[in-house]
């Protein structure tokens, strides 16, 4: 597939979430194309996590819409919004959340259990694509904090899905680690994956052809470092609100 090649995948229009007074996210609109790297930086408490866990179907907005891949998630059931989750989203925490009496490759498996059937040689092969093929029967407490993240990246990209959403995905890695998902993510995004990725670090935000900063729940700037497609013309970084 050619990166870049559709239009959005990725709808946000007049996105709010409040908790009584505090509004978490105040008219967020935003889209996302089809193959976009984006970042998405701020503050804690700006919203950020809230914002990924309703475009995850985790959460539901107060108001506004989200399309993910054609599909008005407002207008869907609880059971439809866990298949939307399973098929079509990746989502990679910072913190690590392996099951720890499981091994590598079980804990891979259970993210196929929910899809369809348990298969040990595809697992297997997404261990091997976050370079891990070697410490498949190894558990949690016998791998480093880099290779968990790893394990929990694998299990996210078991069925191959559009969009990858990764809150703080290198927060707990040293320096070489966060190089290894950088690296899996550039790999990602050459393969046409649509990428979005919270972060506080300046450098793994530059990372991403475009970054948004959220500010007490509203989109304050959005900076343009990469063209989406080669040969794109940039448009002058700025503020948009
Ligand atoms: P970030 O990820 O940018 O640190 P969050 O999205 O986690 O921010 O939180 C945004 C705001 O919403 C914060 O002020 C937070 O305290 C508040 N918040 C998040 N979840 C809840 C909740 N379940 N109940 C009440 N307030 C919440
Ligand atoms: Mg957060």
């Amino acid at each position: 597939m050619e990166p870049n090649a559709g239009g959005p995948l990725l709808e946000i229009a007049d996105l709010s979430k409040v908790y009584g007074p505090l509004k978490a996210l105040d008219q967020v609109t935003l889209n996302v194309d089809q193959g976009e790297w984006l970042s998405i930086v701020g503050p804690s408490g700006s919203g950020k996590t809230t914002l990924m866990n309703i475009v995850g179907c985790m959460d539901q907005p107060t108001a506004g819409a989200v399309r993910l891949d054609g599909r008005d998630l407002s207008a869907l059931g609880a059971k439809e919004l866990t298949q939307v989750r399973r098929e079509t989203v990746g989502l990679i925490f910072q913190k690590f959340h392996m099951i720890g009496h499981l091994t590598a490759l079980e804990n891979v498996m259970v993210a196929q259990y929910y899809h369809s059937l348990p298969d040990e040689s595809e697992a297997l092969a997404a261990l091997g694509r976050v370079g891990l093929a070697e410490r498949a029967t190894h558990l949690p407490s016998q791998l480093s904090g880099g290779e968990q993240q790893r394990v929990c990246i694998a299990r996210a990209l078991i069925n191959y899905p559009k969009l990858v959403l990764a809150d703080e995905p290198t927060g707990n890695l040293d320096a070489d680690n966060e190089r290894i998902v950088l690296d899996l993510f550039a790999q990602l995004h050459e393969q046409g994956t649509t990428l979005i990725v919270v972060t506080h670090d300046p450098a793994v935000a530059a990372q991403g052809e475009r970054e948004v900063r959220l500010d007490h729940g509203r989109i304050v700037q959005e900076i343009r470092h990469r063209a989406a497609r080669p040969g794109q013309v940039l448009k002058e970084a700025g503020h948009v609100a």
